[in-house]
């Protein structure tokens, strides 16, 4: 499955290496420097551009009434997917996913992470990205929202205890030995105070800079990139990681994002915000929008604060720079209250742009990218496609990044994944999981399957054609659409038997089922 770029790769990335104009000397390092930036909650629906000329004709959804600017501009420049997807979308499981290369029955992190759930981690074991990148002689720095680890009472302020007092503790302080490769730290576990965030760094300082997070974390990355105070080796490439929260909940008042930004949708009818047909405009949580989409702006200026400081230091031509998030936000679409972790195409459809200067040809491309297929691809654009781990489940695309043509398999179908909690022990712990349901996103068609959890039978089901409905809402009954319900459940089988997942060790729903 894995593909290697290697001998190409190295020949384009040292083309790629011409030294820029800058006020600054800049060293400029053999192999590219990668850059990924991914907000916590971001539709890949939020981005103005889809409705735009070069766009608009590539999809068959609205765009979202957005102000995002700098990705207009940036996705001009790079390789934009249609159909990026969150196979389990939902945080931790999504992050586990991004790092490891496998899917959450193998990364380690099935469930959202919490200090419940000692069986939802990230691998200790595992070689994630960043560990590969680390051995490739990379610098390595992570910022913002992990959200990837089972928190531990090792506040560093006051060992013995968690960072947060409520129980279960979601926040979490990640020690050195659990980073993963990543020498450089700016980060936290997970926080929803936009306007008074908080980041533990390197050597386990907290610092709490009561600034709009994405704003501050790009200024970090801004000073990391520039050096002035010995944050990296010059000689080394860098492959920095940038996990914002917003556009996270909550989404209430002016303490969740910009005011500028809330601005530009205050005043507009509900009903021009949320322009999908799917929407319900009378919900409680419609009062969100503007504050999301707000928030979405926010995290447009941020990332071009980003872009133009690569620009100003001359390290734009050879830093490959990544968009993506690490699931959707229904926000009243299909008339649910749940943000994420659904198959619905708000919450699973993220955006995924790739910019690589003189490398990458800038289009729009329609196959379907798996959330395991990052890690791989990631490795392969910077020429380390022979270092990714024999573990990896998602396989290396990077040659369809170079060109549409490749030759090999291009992907057309994704995996839906939804665990619960299963059982727990007398103090509450979670020791097991449930995988309450598996489905499958092709260009087609989207189908979820739910089981009952003490029967495992069949539950519930969504059948959707999205080529004829892309919003959609017309649930199809499985018993009208036999031949379609077989096509898809053979080709789930073979992909949940691929990757040994819980359904196919158990052989659930076997009868609709192919394993
Ligand atoms: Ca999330």
């Amino acid at each position: 499955m894995k593909t290697s770029l290697n001998y190409v790769m190295s020949g384009l990335a040292l083309l790629s290496t011409q030294s820029c104009v800058s006020n600054k000397e800049v060293v400029q390092t053999e192999q590219p420097n990668l850059i990924y930036v991914f907000p916590d909650q971001y539709r890949n629906q939020a981005m103005e551009f889809w409705g735009q000329e070069g766009f608009s004709d590539k999809v068959n959804f609205k765009a979202d009434p957005v102000h995002t600017p700098n990705l207009n501009d940036f996705a001009r420049q790079s390789v934009v997917l249609t159909s990026a997807m969150s196979n389990c979308p939902l945080s931790s499981p999504h992050r586990g996913m991004l790092l490891t290369g496998m899917y959450p029955n193998k990364s380690g992190i099935p469930l959202n992470c919490n200090s419940s759930r000692p069986i939802s981690s990230l691998r200790e074991d595992a070689t994630c990205v960043s560990d590969v990148f680390s051995q490739a002689g990379y610098d390595c720095a992570y910022f913002g929202k992990l959200h990837a680890d089972f928190p531990l009472p090792n506040d560093p302020e006051s060992p013995g205890k968690y960072v947060e007092s409520r129980w279960p503790a979601w926040d979490a302080y990640t020690p050195a030995e659990r980073r993963h490769g990543f020498n450089y730290w700016y980060s936290y576990g997970t926080f929803d105070e936009h306007k008074n965030p908080h980041y533990w760094d390197t050597d386990g300082k907290k610092h709490e800079p009561k600034e709009w997070s994405p704003l501050h974390e790009a200024k970090q990355v801004i000073k990391y990139l520039k050096n002035e105070g010995g944050e990296r080796d010059e000689k080394k490439p860098f492959f920095i990681m940038v996990g914002m929260n917003p556009p996270h909940s909550p989404y209430r008042t002016l303490e969740d994002c910009e005011e500028q930004d809330y601005n530009l949708y205050k005043d507009k009818p509900l009903s021009e915000l949320l322009v999908r047909p799917n929407a319900g405009v009378d919900m409680k949580k419609a009062a969100s929008a503007p504050f999301y989409f707000a928030s979405v702006t926010g995290v447009d200026r941020a990332f071009g604060q980003i872009l133009a400081a690569l620009k100003e230091l001359g390290l734009e031509k050879n830093t490959i720079v990544v968009f993506a998030s690490d699931h959707g936000e229904t926000m009243c679409s299909q008339w649910t209250n749940d943000p994420k972790n659904s198959p619905y195409s708000e919450s699973m459809n993220i955006p995924f742009l790739v910019r690589y200067p003189d490398v990458l040809k800038p289009r729009v491309d329609n196959f379907i990218m798996s959330a395991p297929d990052i890690m791989p691809t990631l490795l392969g654009l910077c020429g380390l496609g022979q270092q990714i781990p024999e573990e990896v489940q998602g396989r290396n695309l990077a040659p369809l990044f170079m060109d549409a043509n490749a030759k090999m398999v291009r992907p057309d179908a994704a995996l839906y994944i939804q665990n619960l909690d299963g059982e727990k022990d007398e103090n509450g712990l979670v020791k097991t999981y449930f995988p309450s349901s598996r489905g499958i996103k092709t260009q087609d068609y989207t189908l979820a399957l739910y089981i009952d959890k003490k029967t495992k039978q069949l539950k519930k089901s969504l059948l959707f054609k999205d080529s004829e409905d892309p919003y959609q809402l017309k649930n199809l009954p499985l018993e009208e659409n036999k031949e379609v319900v077989k096509e898809l459940c053979t080709r789930m089988g073979a992909m949940l038997k691929e990757i040994d997942d819980p359904w196919f060790q158990q052989n659930i729903l076997s009868d609709l089922v192919t394993y």
